[in-house]
């Protein structure tokens, strides 16, 4: 099959979060099954860093936005360790900016013109290189513009003949909403702004606009697929996808297992496997309570958080146990991550409060992070949601237990540990119901306990959670048989037409 892949940010080019690891691996999993995968990203300033080569095309473009034409160009590198081509599509006042989407806590102004100019860009690129196409996969509201064109401007426009469209919701909660006018931005016609496509509260919703015309409609984790079609979660689009219902379906991410796996892991001070763990875990704490100023000692428990500061993350259930324990409790913390201005704050005091058991690391660092996974007995992410979560995945997989809220991606990959579990084998951490800093103490405490008295209850969740597959090898097989199930209904549908 012919995929078209689509997307905002793109590991090892730019990255924000979990979207650009899963648009970093899919495309390159999707071509070892045997597919052509071509890929689409805006190019930064940052993908400039990037050690991959990147190289101009002589593919010059003029997009409409509105009543202009702008111009671009495409430029082109491949995604490591794959013959995927990567265009990036080149745009100095869009693109060539300090960050991806916003300073300083506020989003750029002109969000909607750059990612309408984006996906008018791609589907211009696609038509001038003739590539193709059976489906086009879109990736959260930066692209979810390209089933709009698909189905209406563009609809069977060659080289988009019988493309079918999947668009897969990373994080509903990020929507792409911009005030009305910004319709004229789009070039489409008024009439697709009703309540059932494009138009939410009387504003352009990118996100509801993707969810109401592509073909097919997925997030990342099955839980999630369901949480997001009721009120509490559906941040507004519930009805939307109540609606699309029979084609929304829920896919676990992967892991690249390339890049996060402790035996082959350039980050660490020891690399290990599930044989050596134990060794190999406590070499790495030694060295990051070194290099970060902690007390060095390998005993005491270690609590890792890597991950944005923002509310999603349960940074208002975290922050009242941490201060508690931090007057009471022998547990080091280790975090990592940048975001609310709010949070970076508070946890910058308690740095200075308690700099030998408790260290801030207010960066975006791709080396601590693998090293916090590996030094850290325990790993904390009490989200309020989550679409699918990786931290929690690469923590299992270099064997530090998670302690997470049950809800999303979060519920579907981590077992509790209770007795039923332990029983059959399956536990791998500890999971909490309730969005109450109580509850997350009770589990942390569980935690804790559990390390220093139960050793071989311990020693189990960590080689569990090891020696899981946490591989793309199965979802991928989903995400194939997703595209060839979308593919087909287009093409039936479309010739009864
Ligand atoms: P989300 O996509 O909601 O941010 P995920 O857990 O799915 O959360 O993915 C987050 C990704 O971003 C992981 O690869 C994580 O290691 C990485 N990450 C987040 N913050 C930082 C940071 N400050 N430094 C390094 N990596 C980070």
């Amino acid at each position: 099959m012919n995929i078209l892949f689509a997307a905002s940010e793109i590991e090892p080019f730019a990255k924000s979060g979990g979207l650009a690891d899963v648009c970093g691996t899919l495309p390159r999993e999707l071509e070892a099954a045997g597919h052509e995968v071509v890929v689409f990203m805006p190019a930064y300033r940052c993908v400039r860093r990037c050690e991959q080569p990147i190289t101009p095309t002589s593919i010059e473009l003029a997009v409409p936005v509105g009543s202009k034409l702008i111009s671009g160009r495409l430029l082109e590198s491949r995604l490591p360790n794959s013959d995927i081509p990567v265009y990036l599509v080149e745009q100095a006042d869009y693109f060539d900016r300090n960050e991806l989407y916003g300073e300083n806590g506020e989003s750029y102004t002109d969000n909607c013109e750059r990612f309408v100019f984006f996906c008018r860009a791609v589907l211009e690129a696609a038509r001038l290189m003739e590539l193709e196409i059976d489906l086009v996969h879109a990736n959260d509201w930066q692209t979810a513009l390209l089933p709009v064109y698909l189905n209406t401007e563009f609809l069977d426009a060659p080289p988009f003949t019988d493309v079918a469209t999947l668009l897969t919701i990373h994080n509903l909660a990020y929507q792409g909403r911009f005030w009305h006018w910004d319709m004229l931005l789009t070039g489409l016609d008024w009439k697709y702004f009703n309540w059932r496509q494009m138009e939410f509260y009387g504003q352009l919703n990118l996100l509801k606009s993707g969810i109401a015309f592509a073909d097919a409609i997925n997030t990342v984790s099955p839980t999630y697929a369901t949480e997001i079609q009721g009120s509490e979660q559906g941040c507004g689009l519930e009805g939307a996808l109540q609606g699309r219902s029979s084609d929304l379906s829920g896919i676990l991410n992967g892991i690249d297992s390339l890049v996060w796996n402790p035996s082959r892991d350039p980050y660490l001070a020891m690399k290990y496997t599930v044989a050596n763990w134990r060794e190999g875990k406590a070499r790495n704490k030694v060295s990051l309570q070194k290099q970060l100023g902690l007390q060095v000692n390998d005993s005491l428990p270690m609590v890792g958080i890597v991950g944005r500061l923002a509310s999603q993350k349960g940074w208002d259930l975290i922050l009242p146990v941490m201060k508690q324990w931090l007057k009471t409790i022998d547990v080091q913390w280790v975090v990592l991550g940048t975001g609310q201005p709010e949070y970076e704050t508070e946890l910058l005091n308690l740095q200075h409060a308690h700099q030998d058991k408790f260290s801030m690391n207010l960066q975006f660092n791709e080396g601590l992070a693998h090293m916090i996974e590996a030094a850290s007995d325990m790993f904390l992410m009490p989200s309020e949601f989550e679409p699918c979560g990786l931290n929690q995945m690469y923590s299992m997989a270099y064997g530090s237990v998670p302690i997470v809220r049950r809800t999303g991606g979060l519920a579907d990959t981590v077992i509790n540990c209770n007795e039923r579990n332990l029983d059959n084998g399956t536990a791998t951490g500890f999971s909490f119901g309730p969005f109450l800093p109580q509850s997350l103490e009770q589990a942390l405490a569980k935690a804790v306990c559990c390390f220093q008295n139960g050793q071989a209850t311990w020693n189990l969740l960590v080689e569990n959670g090891m020696k899981n597959d946490w591989s793309w090898a199965a979802s991928t097989a989903r995400y194939v048989e997703l595209y060839e199930k979308t593919l087909t209904l287009r093409r039936q549908t479309h010739q009864h037409v």
